[in-house]
């Protein structure tokens, strides 16, 4: 399905190097990307091998990339929990670039059936993340803002940075407020530290999937509304959210165009280093006070950022390195003021 002008553009969301592609026809026509390249489709006739460009290069020539059908069944291949069986092929694997090039209809079908699922339930490809069609998208005057979601891992400083966004301008920027089912306590006020409800009308919510995320705290539970969300954007304000990346996936939609910003914390190195005198509130502390940072949280912040992005970093629209907590700010800043100024790039499903 091309989109305007016949134009269709795909992001890339996995690293790709021909060089590495046993089974590329030939490398020296192969197109190499990086997770989060945006590629302009020239040819989608064979079935295994398209033909791309990245995006603005002025080169006309374009090089083979796997086909999403392709590289999603040889993905699921070498996922134990997915069983893929590989079929026969018939003997034609090296009849060279020109002609695996120029498939004929019949090889085409050979290629297509060269894996078949053996339990198709279990093949689930929206689980292997291979390609995305995506389409220009500049937010227009008067048009809400977008749903912008921060992630990272605990002691990252994803607070302190939403903090600072936060006091920069408070008529732009808001957060939602939770649910709660805890007593209020007598300084708090009802819509401000949090909405106040019962456990049983929280049950219910949580039922019916009106919740983002929730957890568990104390005999009572917490949680951030889906209309938590909606209640920020319709005050006409940029809407910061901090959630764990598995979330992010049932954002992803027409109303909310959230733009997804990975805090990422610096080498180890730069850790022990920049965070000598701050304090952390552990995951590991049950009490949850701050205490200064061991090297056991380091090394927890990198292994999970780490897990993150590698399970999530095709989610993510930006990625800032919180090495010095100033600089970070401000490249903060600059990408939200691009967001809300420049065209950016998002999934076709959301404009139409
Ligand atoms: P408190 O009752 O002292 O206000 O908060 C207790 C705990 O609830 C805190 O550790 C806080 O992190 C957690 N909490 C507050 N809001 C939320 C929320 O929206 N979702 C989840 N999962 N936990 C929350």
């Amino acid at each position: 399905t091309p989109s305007k002008e016949g134009k269709m553009f795909i992001k890339a969301l996995f690293d790709y190097d021909p060089n590495e592609d046993k089974a590329i026809p030939c490398k020296e026509a192969g197109l190499s990307f990086k997770k989060g390249d945006i590629l302009q489709i020239m040819s989608q006739d064979d079935a295994m091998w398209w033909q791309a460009k990245h995006e603005g290069d002025a080169n006309p020539r374009a090089g083979l990339i796997p086909s999403k059908h392709f590289q999603e069944r040889r993905l699921a291949l070498r996922r134990p929990e997915i069983i893929v069986q590989p079929l026969k092929v018939s003997n034609r694997k090296s009849s060279g670039f020109r002609r695996s090039f120029r498939l004929s209809r019949k090889d085409k079908k050979t290629n297509k059936s060269m894996y078949e699922c053996k339990k198709s339930d279990q093949y689930d490809t929206a689980d292997v993340p291979t390609y995305e069609e995506v389409t220009p998208y500049r937010r227009q005057m008067n048009e809400k803002y977008r749903l912008v979601v921060l992630v990272g891992p605990v002691g990252v400083g994803l607070n302190e940075l939403k903090r600072k966004l936060l006091i920069s301008d408070t008529q732009h920027y808001g957060v939602t407020v939770p649910h709660t089912t805890r007593a209020r306590r007598s300084q708090e006020s009802d819509g401000v530290e949090y909405i106040f409800i019962s456990k049983h009308l929280f049950e219910t919510d949580v039922q019916n999937n009106k919740f983002i995320e929730y957890g568990e705290y104390k005999n009572n539970y917490y949680g951030t509304s889906i209309d938590s969300v909606r209640s920020v954007l319709a005050k006409n304000k940029v809407c910061l959210l901090d959630v764990q990346p598995h979330t992010v996936k049932h954002l992803r939609t027409l109303e909310f165009k959230p733009y997804v910003i990975f805090i990422k914390p610096p080498s180890i190195e730069r850790l022990r280093e920049t965070r000598k005198n701050a304090k952390i509130i552990s995951s590991r502390d049950d009490q949850g006070t701050a205490k200064p940072f061991t090297e056991e949280d380091f090394q927890e912040m990198i292994k999970s950022a780490q897990i993150m992005e590698s399970q999530y970093g095709h989610l993510f629209d930006k990625i800032i390195v919180n090495d010095d907590l100033t600089m970070a700010f401000k490249e903060l800043k600059t990408t939200f003021d691009k967001l809300e100024t420049e065209t950016h790039w998002v999934p076709v499903s959301w404009l139409h």
